[in-house]
């Protein structure tokens, strides 16, 4: 865990979040601000500052992380018609929280290439 990590806290509870998964390794909760009906966070339950930071060790953990993608769209029933799922690393992807996590977004049709 990093101190002053936002995800960290959210892993933690000390920070609240809507919290609609969870398991040993990870966690998932929706977006404070939506860019679409379902807008998803899932992150590692540990702390990894950006993708640059993976190595062999996470692939267990990465696994993890897009299964929870996939039982998570089935879930929600968007499976059919679609979802994307997105890593933003570093600035010109517009990452703005350096903890690790995989946007899960649903439930419109989502333009290609992204903005
Ligand atoms: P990124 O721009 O890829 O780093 O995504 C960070 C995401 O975290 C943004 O979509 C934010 O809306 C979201 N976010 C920031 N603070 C919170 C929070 N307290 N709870 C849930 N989502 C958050
Ligand atoms: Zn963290």
């Amino acid at each position: 865990m990093k101190q002053d990590c936002l995800f960290c806290k959210i892993v933690l509870k000390e920070v609240s979040s809507k919290i609609i998964y969870e398991n040993k390794y990870v966690m998932a909760f929706n977006d404070i601000n939506p860019q679409a009906p379902t807008h998803i966070l899932i992150i590692p339950k540990i702390h990894i500052s950006t993708l640059n930071d993976i190595n062999k060790s996470h692939n267990q953990l990465i696994g993890e992380l897009v299964e929870a993608s996939s039982l998570l769209a089935k879930k929600i029933g968007v499976h059919h018609d679609g979802y994307r799922t997105v890593f933003n690393c570093n600035k010109d992807a517009g990452q703005t929280v350096f903890h690790i996590h995989l946007h899960l977004l649903a439930g419109r049709k989502l333009n290609w290439p992204p903005g």
